[in-house]
């Protein structure tokens, strides 16, 4: 199962990735946590990142796909994966499309969670305090940009995906078993 999970900050994406790596038995390639790891260690890419996620913008582009197509290459990704915050702009989608196409792999399914706006301040306030400030990207006024960030550079991401006929929305205004229950019947169909 090859399978993209979207939707905006809050909307649970890693939650729910989490829960589709236990059903498929598939690894979670999450960039953002590919990110945090590298700032934690302080590499090079770490400090290029740093400032910029702080503030709830984007890393290049070539920067993340880098990490996606070495990722792409590990051997736990041979029978599949859940992109979990990649791709997040248009060329990151179309560099995805190419790096599938050259190992001749295709996408099953993208997942768009979706959330009311209201809702996701609400969320990121609650995961700001249970993170204790490990994420220095949970507070209001970020997720404010970070949002803003979304709809600007990433929502069009939806129709691009919608016109390939790989795209499944469902109900993210739901409990956390209930919004996983309606994924696995999107992926069933
Ligand atoms: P996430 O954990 O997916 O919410 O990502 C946290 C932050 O990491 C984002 O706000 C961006 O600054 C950066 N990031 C993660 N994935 C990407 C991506 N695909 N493209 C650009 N920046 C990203």
């Amino acid at each position: 199962m090859r399978i993209i999970i979207m939707g905006p900050p809050g909307a649970g994406k890693g939650t729910q990735a989490r829960i589709l790596v236990e059903r498929y038995a598939i690894p979670q390639l999450s960039t953002g946590d590919i990110l945090r790891a590298a700032i934690e260690a302080e590499t090079a890419m770490g400090l290029q990142a740093k400032e910029i996620m702080a503030r709830g913008d984007l890393v290049p582009d070539e920067v993340v796909c880098g990490i996606v197509s070495e990722r792409l290459d590990d051997a736990d990704a041979g029978n599949g994966f859940v992109l979990d915050g990649f791709p997040r702009t248009i060329a990151q989608a179309r560099a995805l499309d190419e790096m599938m196409a050259q190992k001749a792999i295709s996408l099953d399914a993208v997942i768009s969670i979706e959330v009311e706006p209201e809702a996701l301040i609400e969320r990121i306030k609650t995961r700001a305090l249970e993170s204790e400030g490990t994420r220095a990207d949970d507070n209001v006024e970020v997720l404010r940009n970070r949002l803003e960030v979304y709809r600007e550079l990433t929502e069009p991401l939806l129709a691009y995906y919608q016109r390939r006929g790989n795209l499944k929305t469902v109900n993210g205004m739901a409990s956390i078993d209930e919004v996983s229950a309606a994924i696995a019947r999107a992926l069933e169909k």
